[in-house]
Formats: C-alpha cells, sequence, structure tokens
C-alpha cells in the first residue's frame, strides 16, 4: 500500500500503552505513531513495553491538538467502543480496512488517519465529529472496551490482512479510480467554518441557539467524502452569497 497511515493516540495517560501501540503497530507494518498531548512521554515505561519497537517511539509526533494531527489527513477514522447520542457512519475493523485498501488503489496514496481515545473515556463528541467514520470492534456488549493497545492490535490486524488479500473490491464506492485526490481535514474545518459563519450572516443560523446543525451539516458533507474541486466549488457558492448579500445591502 502506498497510503499513509497514521496511528493517532489522544490524551494518553499510562505511558505503558504508548510502547505497547508502539510494539502493535511495528508488528503489523505500520509506523507513523502521532501522540496528541500525552501526560508523560518519552518515557522508560513506554521504551521498556515497546520491547524493540523503539524506533517506532522515537519517530512518533508530538501535537498539542486532535485537529493538528489530522489537518493533512484525507480519510479519518475514530475508534470508539460505545454508540452516541447522534449517530454517525459507523464500520467494523474489517471494513474500515478494505475502505482504506480501496481508497488506496482509487486515489493514489491518500493519508488516513485512525484515532484512538482516552483510557478512561474514549474521545469526546467534538473529537469524534472531525472523524468522517466512527470504527467499532465488536466486542460483548457487556464488556466491551479494549485495552488501547489492543485495540490498536485488531486495527493494524485488519489493515494487514487487507492488504495481503487485496480486499479493495469489497468497498463498493471506490470501484473506479478518483479523478481528483480527496479534500484534506484542514480544508474541510475551513470550509465548516465558511459555511457556519455565511449562515450566521444570511440569518440561517442562529449562533445563540445553533442545535445541532453544525453537527448534522458536517455529518452530511463528510459521509459523501468531497474531493478538493468539490470544497473548492462548495466554499465558491458560499463566497458567492456572501457577495450577493452584501450588494443588496448597499
Ligand atoms: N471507557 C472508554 C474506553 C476507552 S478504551 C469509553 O467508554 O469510550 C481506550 C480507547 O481504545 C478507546 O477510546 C478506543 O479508541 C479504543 N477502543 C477500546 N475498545 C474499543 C472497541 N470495542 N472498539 C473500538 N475501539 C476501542
Amino acid at each position: 500500500m502506498q497510503t499513509d497511515i497514521k496511528i493517532v493516540l489522544v490524551n494518553t495517560t499510562h505511558s505503558g500503552n504508548i510502547g505497547g501501540v508502539a510494539r502493535a503497530m511495528k508488528n503489523m507494518g505500520l509506523s507513523n505513531l502521532v501522540l496528541v498531548a500525552p501526560k508523560s512521554f518519552p518515557s522508560a515505561e513506554a521504551s521498556a513495553r515497546a520491547a524493540g519497537a523503539d524506533d517506532v517511539l522515537t519517530a512518533a509526533i508530538v501535537v498539542e491538538s486532535l485537529q493538528q494531527a489530522i489537518a493533512d489527513c484525507q480519510l479519518v477514522f475514530a475508534t470508539s467502543a460505545r454508540e452516541r447520542h447522534i449517530p454517525w457512519p459507523i464500520m467494523d475493523p474489517r471494513e474500515m480496512a478494505a475502505v482504506i485498501c480501496a481508497a488506496d488503489k482509487a486515489t493514489d496514496g491518500s493519508k488516513v488517519a485512525i484515532v484512538f481515545g482516552r483510557e478512561d473515556r474514549g474521545l469526546t463528541n467534538e473529537e469524534l465529529h472531525l472523524c468522517q467514520h466512527h470504527v467499532c470492534i465488536p466486542s460483548v456488549a457487556s464488556f466491551s472496551s479494549l485495552n488501547i493497545a489492543a485495540a490498536v492490535q485488531v486495527i493494524a490486524y485488519e489493515i494487514r490482512m487487507a492488504s495481503l488479500l487485496d480486499v479493495s473490491a469489497q468497498a463498493p464506492q471506490w470501484g473506479t479510480p478518483w479523478d481528483a485526490p480527496l479534500a484534506e481535514q484542514r480544508e474541510l474545518e475551513l470550509m465548516f467554518d465558511h459555511f457556519e459563519s455565511t449562515m450566521v450572516k444570511t440569518g440561517f443560523l442562529d449562533p445563540n441557539s445553533p442545535r445541532q446543525f453544525m453537527t448534522r451539516l458536517r455529518r452530511l458533507i463528510m459521509r459523501a467524502l468531497p474531493d478538493k474541486i468539490e470544497v473548492n466549488i462548495l466554499r465558491g457558492m458560499l463566497t458567492s452569497i456572501t457577495k450577493y448579500i452584501g450588494s443588496e445591502k448597499k
């Protein structure tokens, strides 16, 4: 696979888990680890648990926010053991791996991020809503939460199997090569800000009572996996609305 796959850990508390994740990644051929504000890193405990995957730890990048970690990514998956208030497109790790494999073929080396949450409380709703897909390992409902390194192991194993067996045909939305690169996360965020400010200007969105407008719009647009040209079209339309409002007011 040409695809660059980042494993992103948000606010990990136990540094031993970071080492366990590095080992799980290296076993399955992944090397790109990003740590969002870890409690303690680097640490002797992480190196001990990495058991020979120190190169993954040494190359790990530490950033301040999840947005920074995923800004350049085109496909972003959030892992979660629980269903949340507003339903989001959800898949199991095998389906996720097929999508990554198919996108790899159709789009010429996209950047992918798979995001993992805090040991005690997972990811916040805001963090989950930055991601296009939610991935749930179908564990038993009465004891659903895996240790984070075990969760990374399951996900990394499925990606490895998908790439060894070439399962790209199992993700039908990527049947043909695409004619434009997928939009990056940072471009989507700029577009969502643009939507919000324009809809406030037109009076469609009341900033004092936004309800779930932006969350639902986000979910709609991210479900379509827009490419860079499509994002430019949508933003061009927003700009034209703003200009029109300006000319009406004169
Ligand atoms: N108590 C937390 C679980 C945290 S486990 C919660 O209720 O959300 C730490 C991380 O491991 C989770 O944020 C998720 O990234 C991953 N993880 C654990 N179990 C998982 C599962 N069944 N499916 C997908 N990811 C899981």
